[in-house]
């Protein structure tokens, strides 16, 4: 769908032109911008209170030198960044992400789609989100460590428990976590919730860990209740990625019944056409930090292809795409559907281009997007600041069953908000409209900020 709005198509034009090179949060504006259409038709005081023009514009946006020494005594510099978006409904929040592939483009469009899917969650969360290009893979503990203390030297001016709280991502586990939070509190002198995604032994939440795979499962089980009269149980299902949010998913899926057959990273997938043991999955990647390649090698009739995006091939009734943006482009998602893939759920930000979306939403499948379904992470997150204030812990079974009620709600949430624009079934324009209707009450209320 092509924008036709004019203050849309002018806002449009101004974020081309400002961020030219940015592709990655170029595509995400158009994508979030083409939903607003119907709500800025209805609501002129939008357009007249420059709210469009000013939440695609971040408020804040810092970039910096990261400079640590290897185990061989080398310096090496990095590059560290963190995006503060909106902050009109609550402290920025958002992960932070260390990979190769960092640059400003990715750091923006995972910050402005943070601020919506934080709005979604119904919690006082605003929009932020940081990283840097280093690669951690292949480092020892202690060079990741001298990186974490480093890039903290200087975020710690920039965050804080009511200004701005960050938390994991692509790269950033418990270990990463631990080494900022000890960094942020030597520099500080104080011991508040400034990270989430703690270890339990200093503030973290249980079912944090957890929280994305077993939201984005929630979410599927709901939709297709609530859409097809369906469920997860005796699906067949193909999940990319074996981090964080790919194994919880799995193992939530598994628990509602569902066939996990596939399971990938950066160089390959596995397929176990017996249904994946997780077990060997979390001992490879939880506890060796081995590549996922060694399934095959561990488990009898199961077999390993180079290359990623073979794994689309894989005929499934559910696709959960948890591993990376645009893993799934219009080809792939071709495959998909004439294979018969009945539901795509995404786990990871933006693992669909804009093309593998049309492809979904044109074959009439059911189809979540990021922002709404892979939301439970930063709930729980928003669960984690609600017990550091408190100074209190909840149980996992009470953590889980706020995730579960939330998880329902974002997708009623985006259900009727795409309903009441006249787009019933369409998740995209129903989660972009309700998280932006929240944003946007808050800035008119504050004034031009
Ligand atoms: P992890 O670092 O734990 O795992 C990432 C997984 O994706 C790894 O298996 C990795 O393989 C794979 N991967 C990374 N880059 C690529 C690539 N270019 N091509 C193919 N596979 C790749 O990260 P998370 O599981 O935490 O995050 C996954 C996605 O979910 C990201 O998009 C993240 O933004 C999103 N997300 C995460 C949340 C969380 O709570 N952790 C919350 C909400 C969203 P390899 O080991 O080879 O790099």
């Amino acid at each position: 769908m092509a924008l036709t709005n004019q203050y849309l198509l002018s806002v449009m034009e101004t974020v081309k032109k400002r961020n030219g090179a940015e592709p990655e949060f170029i595509q995400a504006v158009t994508e979030v911008l083409e939903s607003f259409e119907p709500v800025v038709e209805a609501n002129p005081q939008l357009e007249a209170l420059g709210i469009v023009e000013r939440i695609v514009e971040p408020e804040r946006f810092i970039q910096f030198r990261v400079p640590w020494v290897d185990d061989a005594g080398k310096v090496h510099v990095n590059r560290g960044y963190r995006v503060q978006f909106n902050s009109a409904i609550g402290p920025y929040k958002g992960g932070i992400r260390l990979h190769p592939s960092v640059n400003a483009s990715i750091i923006k469009f995972l910050g402005f789609e943070q601020c919506f899917k934080n709005s979604l969650t119904g919690l006082p969360m605003g929009g932020g989100k940081g990283g840097s290009d280093f690669d951690p893979k292949g480092k020892s503990d202690m060079e990741i460590m001298r990186f974490c203390h480093s890039f903290m030297n200087e975020l710690y001016r920039h965050i804080g428990a009511d200004t701005d709280v960050p938390a994991g991502d692509i790269g950033v586990g418990a270990r990463e976590v631990g080494f900022m939070f000890g960094q942020y509190k030597k520099l500080t002198n104080q011991y508040t919730g400034v990270l989430t995604g703690k270890g339990l032994s200093y503030g973290g939440s249980l079912a944090r860990k957890e929280a994305t795979g077993y939201g984005l499962l929630y979410f599927t089980e709901e939709m297709m209740s609530c859409m097809k009269n369906d469920s997860v149980a005796g699906k067949t299902i193909v999940i990319s990625g074996s981090g964080n949010v790919a194994i919880y998913a799995c193992e939530k899926a598994q628990e509602l019944g569902g066939k996990v057959v596939a399971l990938s990273d950066s160089n390959g997938y596995i397929y176990d056409a017996e249904g994946i043991k997780l077990d060997v999955v979390k001992q490879i990647k939880e506890v060796e930090r081995a590549r996922i390649s060694v399934y095959a090698d561990r488990v009898p009739g199961s077999v390993y292809t180079v290359g990623c995006k073979g794994i689309w091939t894989i005929p499934c009734d559910i696709a959960l795409p948890c591993a990376t943006q645009n893993e799934i482009d219009g080809e792939s998602a071709a495959i998909l559907v004439k294979n018969g893939v009945q539901v795509v759920a995404e786990g990871a930000n933006m693992p669909s281009t804009p093309e593998a979306i049309a492809t979904f939403q044109n074959a009439g499948l059911l189809f979540a997007p990021a922002k709404a379904s892979n939301a439970g992470g930063v709930a729980t997150s928003g669960l984690e600041m609600s017990q550091n204030s408190m100074r209190y812990s909840w149980t996992f079974e009470e953590v889980d069953a706020k995730l579960k009620q939330i998880m329902i709600g974002i997708f009623h949430n985006a259900y009727d908000a795409a309903k009441k624009y006249g787009k019933e079934g369409d998740l995209v324009a129903g989660a972009n409209i309700a998280g932006f209707e929240k944003i946007a009450s808050a800035m008119i209320a504050q004034g031009v900020v």
